[in-house]
């Protein structure tokens, strides 16, 4: 029986049986997976303040022969992130993270600057920090790490290239912008500001805290919201039901 050992964040927590919980848990290099507790609720020992939701934590689990599910044998908490839990609005936040995680990374599909983009928008999150600004900042390099990128390049009509100058449309049908000859701003195709546009290139290409240190407008929200919003609904099949609670 070959044992791994791995950082992760938990995701899921169900009880099982009498005794035991079935944990839905985020790895940088299996992703999603999900395994269960033996007597995880009878006896807390091997499993110290660490099955609960968000928490960061090392977990020892092998794999069950059958049916895919994980045997988690022992897990060590790095931190819990309790300021997650402490209001209503930030508890919606971070759920909202997860739920957008396991949308756009289905079972055992890997990706470590995902596991990172989560778990550093946690430890900000926990912070207390602009909690509305690390959200819409999650939500645009999630949905980039997973495929869906704003092509901000050029317009996506006539194909002329956008060299930061003058308002950029947003198009949700083909997933980018438009210049203002091809399309014009109204409430189905937003407008962004050219520093949105280079803040939103820099969140895509990865999220650092550089991004946290460029945005200064609150512009930004305004702007970006509206685009966000429309983005995730054309591209992902389903809603997130956390997301009615944002909104
Ligand atoms: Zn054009």
């Amino acid at each position: 029986m070959e044992i791994s050992s791995s950082s992760s964040i938990i995701m899921r927590v169900k009880d099982f049986g009498e005794s035991d919980l079935i944990i839905t848990f985020f790895t940088p290099l299996e992703g999603k997976i999900k395994g269960i507790a033996k007597g995880a609720r009878r006896s807390r020992k091997r499993f110290v303040n660490c099955l609960d939701i968000f928490s960061h934590v090392k977990l020892e689990y092998s794999l069950k022969k059958k049916d895919g599910l994980y045997f988690i044998h022992s897990g060590k908490l790095i931190d819990a992130y309790p300021g997650l839990r402490k209001d209503y609005a930030t508890l919606i936040k971070a759920s909202y993270m997860i739920e957008l995680t396991e949308m756009l990374f289905p079972w055992h599909l890997p990706d470590s600057s995902m596991f990172d983009t989560l778990m550093n928008s946690f430890e900000i999150l926990d912070k207390g920090g602009n909690t509305h600004i690390v959200t819409v900042f999650f939500e645009l390099a999630a949905m980039a790490l997973g495929g869906y990128s704003i092509n901000l390049e050029k317009c996506s009509i006539c194909g002329r290239p956008y060299k930061g100058v003058g308002t950029a449309v947003f198009r949700p049908d083909t997933g980018g912008i438009a210049c203002m000859r091809c399309q014009g701003v109204t409430k189905a195709t937003p407008g962004l500001s050219p520093d949105t546009v280079n803040l939103i290139k820099k969140i895509q290409a990865g999220l650092t805290k550089e991004c946290f240190d460029t945005c200064t407008s609150k512009d930004f929200l305004g702007e970006i919201r509206p685009v966000l919003k429309l983005h995730r609904e054309y591209r992902l099949e389903n809603r997130p039901r956390t997301a009615g609670y944002l909104e």
